[in-house]
């Protein structure tokens, strides 16, 4: 008999169960056989990137011999120059989960404690498990983040609090005043980590904007990504906006190269396309609007969203739904691992694709009727 080898690893690891992702287009051909096969599962941009990325990363092909630059200089000054924050802030992450989990690894040992909310982002309690800290799930209201709740839950023991705006996979969201009021309660040495993946999709001016908070509470760190309303995801780049001493604990647990030179050159392409995210934003408006209505029609609920995609509750295990649509080529997003089993989660595509997956949902709920 071989070693036990999983009784070897560190024991949050053990405890682990990994991420389940999307499942891809072309797992699902090699399955059914069938091509014409529509993704709306994993938050993707149905516009894909900004035209001027590819001629970015054609430029990059030639150095893919050298090394990038460990500390993401160009990419760094344009975000400084395009949010008016200085560099000294800014850390770089190999997509934004990689900054979730620098700042697991950096700030959470065995017996601390991190809070989140119930039905948030599932790569929280993986990054908090994985360093042998406690996660701790408070109960969401009306399915988004209960933030006196989360207030209360702080002990001596928790080091991070994860808050996302939008949430996924609700897209529920928290407000200026109740996130004002939260941050004042939480004391200063409990960083507060507020993951903005989709604060590109969130028309101007509607919610917080986490960069805002830094000033007056310097345990924040905001954290983006280039992988939703950027269209980048396929290169895995991602930022964060902390105070400089934060900023230099991250650095220090970051792999020296954590993001590679076509990412590097992309997101300073795509950063300076405003017109395409504009473009996205409002495509992604129109088809959310779109789907809820088409999904009303049929007599379901969905919870209203402000991200790139929508929950909709099936008032029925979701699970069967959800095998129906493959066999119909729709691929979505199961949710019962959040504590959803009633609930898909699907991604906003194009208009075209909205309608194939409102023709496909009704097709297979007469079938499973
Ligand atoms: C998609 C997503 C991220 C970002 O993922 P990366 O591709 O690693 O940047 C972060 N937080 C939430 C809530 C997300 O949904």
């Amino acid at each position: 008999m071989a070693c036990d080898f999983i009784s070897l690893a560190a024991p949050g690891v053990q405890k682990l169960s990994p991420y389940q992702p999307g499942k891809p287009i072309e797992e699902l051909e090699r399955e059914l056989g069938i091509t014409d096969i529509i993704k709306l599962a994993s938050n993707e941009n149905p516009l894909g990137c900004s035209p001027r990325v590819l001629t970015a990363i054609e430029s990059g092909m030639s150095e893919l011999a050298l090394y990038p630059d460990g500390n993401g200089f160009v990419l760094k000054k344009a975000l400084s120059d395009f949010y008016k924050r200085p560099l000294e802030e800014i850390t770089l992450g190999n997509g934004s989960n990689d900054i979730l989990e620098l700042a697991a690894r950096a700030f959470l040992k065995p017996g601390d404690e991190a809070v989140f909310s119930q039905h948030s982002f599932a790569v929280y309690p993986l990054v908090v498990q994985a360093v042998g800290a406690t996660g701790i799930s408070v109960p969401a209201v009306e399915y988004g983040h209960d933030l006196v709740a989360m207030a209360a839950a702080i002990t001596e023991k928790t080091r991070i609090v994860f808050i996302a705006n939008p949430n996924n996979p609700t897209g529920t969201w928290v407000e200026e005043g109740e996130l004002d009021a939260f941050l004042m309660a939480v004391p200063e040495n409990v960083i507060v980590m507020l993951d903005e993946a989709y604060g590109e999709y969130v028309q101007p001016g509607e919610l917080p904007d986490g960069l805002d908070f830094l000033g007056r509470y310097p345990n924040v760190i905001v954290s983006r990504t280039f992988s939703k309303a950027y269209g980048l995801a396929a290169l895995r780049i991602g930022y964060a906006f902390a105070h400089p001493d934060i900023t230099n604990v991250l650095n220090r647990v970051r792999q020296p190269f954590n993001v590679n030179a076509l990412a590097l050159r992309a997101a300073v392409a795509a950063l300076g396309d405003q017109e395409f995210v504009k473009r996205s934003r409002e495509l992604n408006a129109a088809g959310m609007q779109f789907i809820t209505d088409g999904v009303h029609a049929l007599g379901l609920g969905v919870i209203p969203s402000k991200g790139n995609f929508l929950s909709i509750n099936l008032g029925r295990e979701g699970l069967p739904v959800y095998e129906a649509l493959l066999r119909q080529g729709v691929i979505v997003r199961p949710v019962t691992n959040y504590g959803m089993p009633h609930f898909l989660r699907v991604t906003i595509g194009s208009q075209a694709e909205n309608e194939r997956f409102l023709v496909a949902l009704k097709t297979v709920l007469k079938a499973v009727a």
